[in-house]
């Protein structure tokens, strides 16, 4: 029985996973157009470009944070769905075991990693019947980076900047521009919102990542919607928060809302945020075969075009070359704006790392360290590691911990995403330490600055939780908080909040 099922949903995975759709790279390409050469969101939307072409060329996960698996899919009458479900699981499994997806799936209670994307909950899969002959399968993966930035509004709400949104639509206009701007970097921008207007909790936020599946460039059928999404568009990037938060003219590349019927004590905004790593794909199968009949949203009229004209990543002669351990000196003569090629050892550390670090001594020296906040995607080739991608991860989420661990172990350098907080700030001014954004979501490219898988320690927490030991050459990050108390994330936030109450009145 549709002999061909399997196969055809993991060449669905596998694409998404790797390459992304024309819509989102003409969006990204319209974006990198935009910042002026040499600018802080120019320099990182220029490393995301090569990054695309690289996964694609290379059949690698753009990001190393390969998501949450979410499938919908439509069947004709009478279709076995449990035996389709099963195949679905097996493909996503397989996936995993080539590397195109990173081990994702993490029990909550333990915080044991399943290794092959299969648990309670994951991945999601949605059956819906439809008087098609054919079945439809749409994939979108979006990672916990973005996901972590959703946001769900109950109105009416007091919003900093924006005043009271009211039960109204132009109530959702100021919550949407109010999770836009409350997201900052954090999840990896220029990112897409989808947005759902009423429903309840748990329908609203479904139905707002459904939105995600509408191209960029389509019109909303319904025109007060198809107004609210023009709006936006026209205005939110007037916030200024640009690629990664480094300040910017692009903040936004997609504004996507739908409408539920609600309660009516009941009136919720949620808001879905995806990043530009917008990996979503679909397949029209032949019901008796399972076959691939069609590729959704890639159509002849839209051919896929590379990125980049030219070579990516290209030096300034302003860069600050960096090699490993990093002494006192070293990061208090850095400042924020500084582009560095970090060159020499590096150890990744993520959130069981740090947890385990607020209660054990490290497993390595971290005196003078450059610790990368990273989930890698590494596969064994015989006896050796090998790192296939390794973009940063959002950092905030270590704020509890970063302080200490600084004070502690004497970690010098801290790579990640999204910058961190004001505890964080004040430990690197006090004990000598400067925090490096690298780019969000650019896995292929940074994979190939490191040279080496030296070894890794606390395996047991699972591979992206791992302590690896990695070897880097001109590994490139943008200093964004220094030693001297100053941060370029925090400078962002204020000024890009000025910039909302304009724009929300
Ligand atoms: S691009 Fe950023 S937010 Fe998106 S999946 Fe990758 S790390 Fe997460």
């Amino acid at each position: 029985m549709l002999a061909n099922f399997f196969d055809s949903v993991l060449q669905l995975i596998v694409r998404t996973s790797t390459d992304l759709p024309p819509d989102v790279r003409a969006a990204m390409k319209t974006a990198l157009g935009a910042e002026p050469a040499g600018t802080r969101s120019s320099q990182a939307l220029t490393i995301i470009a090569q990054n695309i072409d690289l996964a694609a060329d290379a059949e690698g996960a753009i990001c190393q944070d390969t998501g949450m698996p979410t499938f919908e899919v439509h069947v004709p009458l009478g279709a076995n769905q449990i035996w389709m479900r099963q195949q679905i699981r097996e493909a996503v499994a397989e996936a995993t075991r080539r590397g195109k997806l990173r081990p994702n799936s993490v029990d909550s209670i333990t915080g044991k990693n399943s290794g092959d994307n299969l648990g309670p909950g994951t991945p999601i899969i949605h059956f819906d019947q439809w008087e098609r002959d054919r079945i439809e399968i749409k994939l979108i993966l979006k990672g916990g980076g973005c996901e972590n930035t959703n946001a769900q509004y109950a109105l009416p709400v007091e919003l900093p900047h924006l005043g009271r949104a009211d039960r109204t639509l132009d109530g959702v206009r100021k919550c949407i521009l109010h999770a836009v701007w409350n997201a900052q970097g954090k999840g990896c921008a220029p990112g897409a919102v989808g947005v759902c207007v009423g429903g309840d909790r748990t329908s609203g936020y479904t139905h707002a990542k459904e939105q995600l599946f509408r191209t960029l460039d389509d019109i909303n059928p319904d025109p007060r919607l198809a107004e609210l999404e023009a709006s936006i568009m026209s205005t939110v990037n007037d916030l200024d928060i640009g690629t990664m938060g480094f300040g910017g003219k692009v903040t936004l590349i997609g504004c996507k809302v739908g409408a539920l019927n609600r309660l009516p004590a009941s009136f919720f905004v949620s808001v879905a945020y995806d990043c530009w790593a917008f990996r979503r794909l679909g397949v029209l199968l032949d019901a008796s075969t399972g076959a691939i009949e069609q590729w959704l949203y890639r159509y002849p009229s839209h051919p896929i075009i590379p990125m980049l004209d030219q070579a990516g990543f290209t030096r300034t002669g302003r860069e600050i070359a960096l090699r490993s351990p990093l002494s006192d000196a070293d990061v208090r003569a850095l400042k924020v704006g500084d582009v560095v090629m970090v060159s020499g050892r590096m150890f990744t550390g993520r959130d069981a790392v740090h947890s385990h670090l607020m209660k054990h001594e490290p497993p390595v020296d971290l005196r003078g360290a450059v610790l990368y906040h990273c989930g890698p995607v590494v596969v064994k080739d015989g006896d050796a590691w090998r790192v296939t991608a390794a973009g940063p991860t959002t950092s905030i989420r270590e704020e509890p911990y970063q302080g200490e661990i600084i004070k502690r172990y004497g970690v010098r350098a801290v790579i990640g995403k999204g910058g961190m907080g004001a505890k964080t700030l004040a430990a690197m001014q006090e004990h000598g330490a400067v925090y490096m954004n690298a780019i969000g979501g650019a896995a292929q490219f940074y994979a190939r600055s490191i040279t080496g898988v030296d070894g890794v320690s606390l395996l047991e927490f699972g591979t992206p939780e791992a302590m690896w030991h990695l070897t880097v050459e001109d590994f490139p990050a943008i200093v964004t908080m220094d030693a001297h108390g100053n941060s370029l994330h925090k400078d962002i936030e204020q000024e890009s909040g000025a910039h909302l109450a304009t724009i929300g009145a």
